[in-house]
């Protein structure tokens, strides 16, 4: 079994409201459990947050708002995400920063590349808020530029109620078939939605490795940052 030194983490805003709106301390104590136990085994985590379970800027514009400001608050709604994973990180002795793309100095560092770095070598899991800082980007897109930026070996996509990348929707085809593993290419030769097409394409260009898996059972985090082929890997 092979391990990861390095990896970033992207959990969307739905895993932490517990498919409902706003956050639920109870799942957000665990996913940060299962963090915690990355870190002290000695693996080097970033955290890149959703906020779905807020504000998605598109589905309020829908609904009548101007696209800009509802993407503005979809990214402070991310930022509540990561005080609350923070928050309960630091309950159980993990030291972490929460760096954020929207300067608000009160509650977290701006976002510094390079001290990200440093602070994930001293054992620090470090949380990236805010999205881009910039309207129209998704927070997969997100994941992958800090995974580039800050030198992550692999991108880890927790999805929940999914355990994985599929032939089709297997909510909806139940003849669907997983994929142990997956080049880029065929990915998109076979028209996979697994992230939004930006991020995609930023992650296979740059030939950054992806694992799409599920949340359960609990500990899933780190068995596949400790190599263990569960989910689906996507490579160059
Ligand atoms: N958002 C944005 N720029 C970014 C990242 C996010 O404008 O760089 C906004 C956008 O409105 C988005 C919302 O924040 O809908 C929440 O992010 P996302 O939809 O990616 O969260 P997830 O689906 O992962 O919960």
């Amino acid at each position: 079994m092979t391990g990861y030194k390095r990896v970033l983490l992207k959990l969307s805003g739905e895993v932490f409201g517990g498919g409902k709106v706003g956050v639920d301390p109870d799942v957000v104590q665990k996913i940060a459990r299962e963090i915690a136990a990355v870190s002290r085994a000695g693996v080097q985590i970033a955290v890149v947050t959703g906020g779905g379970n807020f504000f998605r800027g598109a589905e309020l514009q829908q609904r009548g708002m101007d696209r800009v400001r509802a993407d503005y608050m979809g990214m402070l709604g991310i930022v509540m995400n990561c005080l609350a994973l923070q928050d309960f990180l630091e309950k159980l002795g993990v030291e972490t920063r929460v760096q954020t793309a929207i300067t608000m100095g009160q509650v977290a560092e701006p976002y510094v590349p390079r001290r990200a770095i440093r602070h994930m070598e001293k054992g620090r899991v470090v949380i990236f808020g805010a999205g881009m800082g910039m309207p129209f980007f998704s927070t997969d897109t997100v994941a992958v530029q800090r995974a580039l930026e800050s030198k992550c070996d692999v991108v880890l996509v927790a999805k929940s109620g999914v355990d994985g990348v599929y032939t089709a929707d297997p909510k909806i085809d139940p003849t669907a078939t997983k994929f142990d593993d997956l080049t880029y290419d065929e990915a998109m030769s076979r028209g996979l939605r697994i992230m939004d097409q930006t991020a995609f394409a930023l992650c296979g260009e740059n030939k950054l490795p992806m694992v799409v898996f599920g949340m359960e059972p609990e500990g899933n985090i780190l068995r596949v940052v400790q190599g263990e082929k569960i989910g689906t890997l996507v490579s160059a």
